[in-house]
């Protein structure tokens, strides 16, 4: 595979690209402190303060899975408002672009139903309780998912049939279609998707070499490791067949 692991984005990151920004801009001897929050919605603020020349900024934590380019345009597009210029640049488009992807959306919508559910514990459904699907995957896969702590995991009311799981980086947590809470599917079905979800938290996402700067979600070490479910055939046939009817 031609990908490097990269870490998802620290505040040191996030105050590189507003130095970036800066001289991009022309603007010289402030002082930036920058870091990521977890705003419960997609949204970032910064201020200036000129006499001390100094910038503070807040940006969501979604955006330490954005590319560099659209976290630079996050930092341009902030200072451009701030010292009234006006930019025209492809890293302002890309950050535009992130910032209007689904996968964006989805993450922020998952934090909002995360700190909801701390309030009202959702992991124990009517046909199965996620925690303990959690726990007997963590016993059974311990060698291949060799993770410290279990994400946590929860039912999730809004995911139908385009979602059915996935894991949100920021929380730790696994939230799993509630379609999946029924009679008719079988345990198995549900180790899988924590099983699979597990793994996301195991492996962070890649950063494909060169211009393109894809993001690689299941690298070929995750398909390998994927493949090492028990009932790895069974799981992808029953998906097929039985997804559409749940
Ligand atoms: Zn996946």
């Amino acid at each position: 595979m031609d990908d490097i692991a990269v870490d998802a984005f620290d505040d040191s990151d996030l105050e590189a690209s507003f130095h970036s920004a800066l001289s991009l801009l022309g603007i010289s001897g402030y002082s930036v402190s920058a870091s990521f929050k977890p705003f419960s919605s997609v949204r970032h603020k910064a201020s200036v303060n000129r006499l001390r020349m100094r910038i503070d900024a807040e940006v969501s934590d979604a955006f330490r899975l954005a590319t560099r380019e659209a976290l630079m345009g996050l930092a341009l597009d902030l200072c451009a408002r701030l010292f009234r210029k006006k930019v025209d640049s492809e890293y302002v488009r890309a950050f535009r672009e992130f910032s209007k992807k689904g996968s964006l959306f989805r993450l922020s919508d998952s934090m909002r139903q995360v700190r909801a559910r701390k309030r009202r514990d959702n992991a124990g459904g009517v046909a199965h309780d996620l925690t303990e699907v959690g726990r007997a995957v963590m016993e059974k896969y311990r060698g291949v998912l060799m993770l410290q702590k279990m994400p946590a995991v929860y039912w999730n009311d809004k995911g139908g049939k385009r979602t059915l799981a996935f894991y949100d980086r920021a929380f730790d947590a696994v939230l799993v279609s509630r379609i999946f809470d029924s009679e008719r599917v079988p345990c198995f079905i549900l180790e899988y998707l924590c099983f699979h979800e597990f793994l996301h938290s195991k492996y962070k996402p890649l950063y494909e070499r060169g211009k393109s700067m894809r993001v690689i979600v299941h690298s070929t070490a995750f398909r390998n490791d994927e493949r090492k479910f028990e009932q790895y055939d069974e799981t992808e046939e029953w998906l097929k067949r039985n997804v559409r009817r749940l």
